[in-house]
Parts: C-alpha cells; structure tokens; sequence
C-alpha cells in the first residue's frame, strides 16, 4: 500500500518524491511506503488550512457537529477495516483495535460534535456600568503531532476539538503508524468535510514535523509523544509564542495495598502492564504491592503473565503482538540488560521471541522483574515503554507515596485498597495528572487530561480542549 499526502481534500504526491518503507512488526517485512514530506509539502498543507480556516470559523455549531457526526458513522460502518489495519500497523492485538482503539476514534468525533452544542457562555453585569461577555473565538491553523503507540484513537482525540472548535489543522502521524491516519482522510472526503480542514503530512519528525512546528502561520501546536521531543516543540513554541500542549511520557505507579480486592487488582495489573505491549502511556509500570500480600501478589502475577499469548496480532487469541519497531525492541532488550546488571531478578520473560514462526518480527515475553532499587534503578526512573514491569514491596502508605512520587514523570496511577478514606489520601498526594481508584484507564472525556513534571503541560478533555483551540475574547458594553 503505497500512501498519499492529504493537502486540500486531495490526495498529492509528496513534493520531492520521496517515500519512506512501511514495516510489519509482525514480520519485519516492507510492506508499503509512506511519504518522506518535507517543507514543501508543509507549507502547501498550512496554506490549504489558512485558507479553509475562514470559512470553516465561520461555520455554525450545528453545521460542525453534523459533519463529524457523519464522519463517525463511517467510520462505525467499516469498524473492522480500520480495525485489521491498526493491528497489522501498529502490532496491537486485533481484538483492541475492535475493542479499545477504533471505537474510541469514533467516541471522539461524537463526544465533540454533543458537547460543542452544549457550550454556553460566561457573562457578567456591573451593576449600572456595563454587561460583559465572552466570545470563545478559534484560533487558527493548528499543528496535531502524534505518536505510533494508539495512532487512530490519539490523532482523532486532537483532530475532534480542533475542527469542532472552529479551527482547521496540518496533522503529523508517526512515520512508524500512518495507515489508520490515510484512511481517515478517505472518510473526510467521503463525509464531505470541506477541503484543507484537515489535511495530512506523513514522514519523520525530522523532515515534515519540525518544519511544521516552526511555520510561522501555525499558531497551535498540539504534540502527544516523547518527553525529549516534547521540550524541542516547547522551545519552538516559545520563539514564535505560540499555543503548546504537551501530553508526554509516563513511569505510572501501581499501588496495591493488603486490603485492596485481590482478585480485581490482579487482572487489571495484567491489564495495566501488558496491554498493547506495554505500549501505552499510561501503563502501570512501576508496580508497588504491600509487603503482607507481595509473595502471593508475584506469584500469581507472574503465573498470569507467563500464560498471555503473544503472537500473531491478527488473530483473536492473541493477547500481546509485536512491539511495534526493531529499534523499539532493541530499546526494551537494554533496560532488561541493565535490570540484569544491577543485580535484579527476572520473574518472567525478559527475552526475545526466537521461535521459528515469530522471530522475524519484534516480540518480546511479558517480562516481570524484582529486586531493584525502588527509586535509584535506571528501570523505576525511565521509560521502557514495553511489556515491562517491576515489582516492589512496600511498608507503608508514607513511603509508597514517596517511592511513587520519586520519578521526574507525573502522568497518571491506580491506587488498589478497599479503605476510602485511605485511597483518597493517597490520590491527594501523589503528583500526578490522574489517580484512578480500583481501575485502571477508565476515561472520562469530560475530565481533563494531561499530566505533571516531565509528562506534560496544559490539559486536554471537554472544556481543557475548547481553551485550547479557542481564544476567549472579553466584550464590554457601556450601559
Ligand atoms: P516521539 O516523540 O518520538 O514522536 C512523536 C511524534 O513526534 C511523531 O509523529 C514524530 O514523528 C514527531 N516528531 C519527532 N521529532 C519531531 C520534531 N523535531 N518536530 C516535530 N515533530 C517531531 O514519540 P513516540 O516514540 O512516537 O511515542 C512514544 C512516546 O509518546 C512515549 O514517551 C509515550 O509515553 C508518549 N505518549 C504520551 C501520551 C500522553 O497522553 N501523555 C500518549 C501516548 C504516548
């Protein structure tokens, strides 16, 4: 499958002519190419969206909503397309593409197009002087950069807001998951969005993302992906003091108390640690359980995580399929590497798949490991972002908190205990964006989202979006 640029409502050939190959995780093999887009392509795609952008701001809510009402309903009708190419994509088990990430993608574009209508506005009276009111004014062209880990489900959880909120973007996919994002552009067109509302760039960082950031017509950029280049697209946004949300990495504590719901926080851990290769940002990674329950907690987690299936992606049994690029492999072998050298023990996995019909492709065993530092091991403070977990003992609620709050991330974590009071005085002290109590990536879109420290700045969700993409304007009337 060979992809096309998206500029203007037409599929383009990228300026230069050049492509990049598009890998199966599965099997290493090319098996498509991608545009390698560079400034030329950039600054015909922000020039279709500035153009657009005055009609389309001048749109009603109505209209808005009605257009991506459509767009989800498309999306809906070939669920299980998109579905089965995610999962080749990306890695992830087919049954999350039609579970998790498709339907999501859909959830997004609907949430958007029901709360734009319900957007009321402030106002005030002073009293006998002058009645103010505020106008929530879109802003412009917005640059959306997203990673390769939920490609589908992120890229629209930007692309919903913005069109919604009156703004139209120039978006960026990660070169190693564009496939969902082409094919989203078929449904734009096939749903009717007018031209350059949103258009598309595919290639590396490098060559189209960075000449996207720094343009000087693109007053927004929305950036979900890696804390290093999280702090390049701050500092492009600070040159030209633009708009900057970041949503960035996570090292996400799981906190297990002795009174929590054994058997629930059990499955969800597994859930927490193991789904979409680990791959996910808010993955439990750093898993703290009580000292009265630790050698029963390990040993029937490890039990569980030796008995997921991983393998082929494509098919419904599999639980786990490839991490998503050979450098990704490679980067997930070396923090096991220095787990090992630092005299930690390695409960489960810890390897490469070889078998003869995986080890073409980039699988690696759910891996466990024990007996590290609780906060001075390279692998409690950096971001693996693989099906990679430790294991920690702990005492009591003092000190869990303050091995949780060790790290330089701030992103989310789960709190296990069945004692309410007790949940809540944790949630409150831990330095995070989000503290789910007994669960784990339960989302609701109304709340907003982000994260703290090295996870991020500024917050996305219902009401954290509209500030985003909208500029409130105050107007003052004399009486
Ligand atoms: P990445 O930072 O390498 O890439 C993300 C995107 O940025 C890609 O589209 C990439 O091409 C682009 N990019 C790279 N360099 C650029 C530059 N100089 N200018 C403009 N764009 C550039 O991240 P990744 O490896 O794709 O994703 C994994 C990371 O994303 C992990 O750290 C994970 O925690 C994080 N993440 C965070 C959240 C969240 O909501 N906080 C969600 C998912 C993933």
């Amino acid at each position: 499958m060979k992809l096309l640029n998206f500029i203007d409502g037409q599929f383009v050939e990228p300026a230069e002519g050049k492509y990049l190959d598009n890998i199966n995780p599965s099997t290493g093999a090319v098996y498509g190419q991608i545009p390698d887009s560079t400034a030329k392509d950039v600054e015909a795609a922000v020039k279709a969206a500035n153009i657009a952008f005055e009609s389309w701001s001048e749109t009603t809510r109505n209209q808005r909503s009605a257009l991506m009402m459509k767009i989800a309903e498309i999306i809906e009708s070939r669920l299980e397309e998109f579905a089965a190419a995610e999962s080749r994509d990306q890695g992830k088990p087919i049954s999350l593409a039609r579970t998790v990430d498709i339907p999501r993608a859909i959830y997004n574009f609907r949430f958007f197009a029901n709360s734009i209508l319900n957007q009321t506005q402030t106002h005030s009276e002073l009293d006998g002087v002058a009645y103010s009111y505020v106008l929530k004014e879109p802003v412009g062209v917005a640059a959306l950069i997203s990673p390769w880990n939920l490609p589908l489900y992120l890229l629209t959880w930007k692309i919903a807001p913005c069109i919604a909120f009156g703004c139209t973007c120039v978006c960026k996919p990660s070169e190693f998951t564009s496939v969902t994002a082409y094919l989203l552009c078929k449904v734009f067109q096939q749903a009717g969005l007018p031209n350059g509302v949103v258009n598309m760039i595919f290639g590396t960082g490098a060559s189209a993302g960075s000449p996207l950031i720094n343009h000087d017509d693109v007053p927004l950029l929305s950036f979900t992906g890696g804390t290093v280049t999280g702090e390049l697209i701050y500092k492009a946004a600070a040159a030209k003091n633009k708009k900057v949300s970041l949503e960035l990495g996570g090292k996400n504590a799981n906190i297990i108390f002795a009174d929590c719901n054994f058997e629930e926080a059990l499955s969800t851990s597994i859930r927490s640690s193991f789904s979409n290769q680990g791959e996910i940002c808010l993955c439990g990674s750093r898993i703290f359980v009580q000292e009265e329950i630790y050698d029963k907690f390990v040993k029937e987690f490890t039990k569980k995580a030796d008995e997921l299936v991983v393998g082929d992606p494509a098919d419904p049994a599999t639980n786990m399929g490839p991490v998503v690029s050979q450098q990704h492999l490679e980067k997930i072998l070396y923090y096991i590497d220095i787990a090992k050298q630092e005299g930690a023990k390695i409960l489960a996995g810890g390897a490469r798949i070889t078998s003869e019909n995986l080890k073409a492709g980039y699988f690696v065993r759910p891996t466990v490991i024990a007996n590290v530092h609780p906060t001075e091991s390279r692998c409690q403070k950096e971001e693996i972002f693989g099906p990679v977990v430790t294991i920690t003992p702990f005492k009591t609620e003092e000190e869990v908190i303050k091995y949780a709050n060790s790290t330089q991330y701030g992103l989310s974590a789960s709190v296990w205990t069945e004692n309410g009071r007790k949940a809540n005085r944790v949630a409150r002290k831990l330095k995070v964006g989000t503290v789910w109590v007994n669960t784990w990536m339960t989302r609701d879109l109304n709340m907003p989202f982000g994260g703290v420290k090295n996870s991020g700045l500024g917050r996305e969700g219902k009401d954290d979006s509209a500030h985003f993409f909208c500029e409130d304007k105050t107007i003052c009337i004399k009486h």
